[in-house]
């Protein structure tokens, strides 16, 4: 008799990746509860994502794990990983990547590029990088102070496509519209796109949850995923929300700090995110607590109902 193992049991794993960079805020909190309702029973990690060493705000990330508790998110006890403490972890990686062809070292400035009238603005709002140093290749000298850059291939190449559980099919074709980008930084640092991939191959992340204002980082990072032999997790990305100016919030455009005193404050501010994500918490829980509010929202969690857009507007006014 032949036994069949059938489908391997995956166990979803998700996580929330917040930048220590200032307080939660009601997008951070929008992130979170998508992310940790979507995981369900399965593993949600909180990663301290400060890559960006001066960016980091000291204390920042123990302030927002007391405010993540405080609104009662429970996260995997195997320990929240910092990505300040992961470089031995980017450069294995990196010289993979070295290895392989797949990334050159740059020398070129910022004033040098930006003088490069004739280079094409990508997603980002940055040039294009025009390909100066691609030449390069394993076994050339390396050149000191020089930033990596991941080649992305010819602009006939096909587009890197995936379907994202919210915002449906997209395709990037990224020597067009981002260009060779940077993984480390001529300082010495790991970029965001690099430390993310890294990260979450090595927790083993099926699913990403989070703002939209990343899909378009997306592709770059699927890039990546495959380049290092990985399996390219699931993408969602919620809708943003803005300030009533129409700007994403973030430190920049000073989006208030979560409440974390009181809880009918955290209960409202909750009620708020369930609402803004479609999900039509019913107002007798506004009144309630916490916990009851949580219980309601597992099981009424449903990806489905998720606004299909981009932005989502103006975030609710939380009473204090
Ligand atoms: N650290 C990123 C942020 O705070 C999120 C990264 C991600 O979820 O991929 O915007
Ligand atoms: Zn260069």
């Amino acid at each position: 008799m032949k036994f069949s193992a059938g489908a391997p049991i995956t166990v979803p794993v998700g996580r929330f990746a917040p930048s220590p960079t200032g307080p939660l805020h009601f997008g951070s909190l929008l992130a979170a509860v998508a992310s940790c309702l979507e995981v369900g029973a399965g593993t949600w990690l909180v990663r301290v994502e400060d890559v960006d060493r001066p960016r980091t705000v000291a204390g920042m990330s123990a302030h927002q794990l007391e405010t993540l508790a405080a609104y009662g998110f429970k996260w995997s006890t195997s320990g929240v990983v910092r990505q300040s403490e992961r470089s031995a972890l980017y450069q294995t990686a990196l010289e993979r990547l070295i290895s392989t062809g797949l990334v050159y070292p740059c020398t070129c400035t910022r004033s040098m590029l930006a003088n490069d009238a004739d280079t094409q603005v990508g997603v980002d709002g940055a040039r294009i990088y025009p390909g100066h140093c691609r030449h390069w290749q394993p076994g050339d000298p390396v050149p000191e102070k020089a930033a990596w850059r991941f080649r992305v291939g010819g602009v006939d190449d096909p587009p890197i496509v995936f379907h994202d559980r919210i915002q449906g099919d997209q395709a990037q074709q990224l020597a067009r519209e981002v260009g060779d980008f940077v993984i480390k930084r001529a300082d010495g640092c790991f970029t965001y796109q690099l430390a993310v991939v890294v990260d979450d191959l090595a927790q083993g992340v099926t699913q990403v949850v989070r703002g939209a204002d990343l899909l378009d980082s997306t592709a770059r990072q699927i890039a990546l995923v495959e380049a290092l032999n990985g399996r390219v997790p699931t993408y969602a990305h919620i809708p943003i929300v803005t300030n009533p100016a129409g700007e994403k919030l973030s430190k920049q455009t000073r989006a208030a700090a979560l409440p974390t005193v009181g809880e009918q404050a955290r209960v409202a501010a909750l009620w708020h995110a369930l609402s803004f994500l479609g999900q039509s918490p019913p107002d007798a829980l506004m009144r309630g607590g916490v916990e009851t509010l949580w219980q309601w929202a597992a099981v009424h969690w449903s990806i489905e109902r998720v606004p299909k857009q981009r932005s989502g507007g103006a975030f609710p006014k939380i009473p204090e």
